[in-house]
């Protein structure tokens, strides 16, 4: 099989990195007990408390719809509502999910100009109706690092984990990009979650470099009873749970984790720093992660898909590329070239 040359539509179009499949191979050898009472299982849970400096309880589910959806539904009831930001994942790519888990919980939806959510817009939703027609908000979930390629600063994310608890809310991020904004920021992974406020992280592994795997932390324990049940339910308990969990002790005691975003949010910089002066291109907000948005004419981007080059333009209105932990400068050259002669 031939494989593609790198494309930078998603992050998810990269491989495994060696750290994560280093770990797989070793967590190869023998037996082990099943449905995580492996000894993987529990270093790789112990690895996030440690990296959080909390004593929080992780489970390790197979994508982040699974993760996203089921910690919604452990945080309401079926007639609560959840608020999101209208770019959110949980809206517009899991296909009901987070409804379907939750038995029927309303995302109410607030509209952004940037993909982020503001304190006001969570507030409007909150108190916007009070009678018992309407479904009750309950929680909100935001993207840490948004749909949009923003990030959200730990005093922006305690500032709507205030806003959440005047209204009862509690408040759950969806870090497929984790790693991205804590290498964005430079801040603790602690300080951009727990201690801003945030409840529950589902924290991607995928995007990140593993071949597939995300981890819900409940940073209050209580909140986590019976999430097992629920994984299970959700046919999301693998049950040779070593080779969900041994990916995670590779990359978080390596610091790969943080590398290779790093390396993706650089790759991404460096992509935008090489199309700022092209005429007939423009860089739709800032880059902040690993995202880069390019505005340009459907001419333009028609000569870029004939010449090979994948992109979705059905995020933002504008060309997203992504960068992963595995892009290679050299191929970024040749975007930028073949983007040069399509103007
Ligand atoms: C990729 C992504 C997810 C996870 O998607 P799956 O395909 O279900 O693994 C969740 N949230 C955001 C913001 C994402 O970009």
């Amino acid at each position: 099989m031939v494989p593609l040359e790198q494309q930078f539509a998603s992050d998810n179009y990269s491989g495994i990195c060696p750290e994560a499949m280093a770990a797989i191979e070793e967590s190869n050898h023998g037996h082990a007990p099943a449905y995580g009472n492996d000894p993987w299982t529990q270093h790789a849970a112990d690895a996030f408390r440690e990296l959080f400096e909390k004593d929080c309880e992780v489970f390790f589910v197979f994508n982040g719809t699974a993760a996203n959806s089921l910690a919604l539904a452990s945080l309401c009831q079926s007639y609560q509502g959840i608020i999101c930001c209208d770019s959110a994942h949980v809206e517009t790519d899991e296909c009901g999910a987070p409804e379907f888990f939750s038995n029927g919980s309303k995302l109410l939806v607030a509209r952004s100009e940037d993909g982020k959510l503001s304190s006001a817009a969570i507030r409007e939703l909150a108190t916007k109706r009070m009678d018992i027609h309407y479904p009750k908000p309950k929680v909100v979930t935001m993207t840490q690092s948004t749909e949009t390629g923003r990030v959200y600063t730990p005093a922006e994310v305690r500032a709507l984990s205030e806003t959440c608890k005047e209204h009862g809310l509690s408040l759950h991020m969806d870090g497929a990009r984790f790693a991205n904004a804590v290498a964005a920021l430079g801040c603790t992974p602690a300080e951009m979650t727990w201690k801003a406020g945030v409840d529950v992280l589902c924290f991607g592994g995928t995007k990140n470099g593993m071949a597939v795997g995300e981890s819900v932390v409940f940073f209050d324990r209580k909140m986590a009873v019976d999430f097992d049940y629920r994984c299970k339910q959700a046919g999301q308990l693998a049950s040779k749970m070593r080779f969900l969990a041994a990916p995670w002790v590779g990359m978080l005691g390596s610091g790969a984790w943080l590398k290779n975003a790093r390396h993706a949010n650089d790759c991404a910089t460096y992509f935008a720093g090489q199309v700022a002066g092209i005429a007939g291109v423009k860089l739709v907000g800032p880059v902040e992660a690993n995202a880069v948005f390019l505005a340009a004419s459907d001419a333009i981007l028609d000569r870029l898909r004939a010449k090979g080059w994948l992109f979705y333009t059905f995020i933002g209105g504008a060309a997203r590329f992504m960068f992963a932990w595995d892009t290679e400068l050299a191929r970024v050259d040749k975007l930028v070239r073949d983007l040069k002669d399509c103007v």
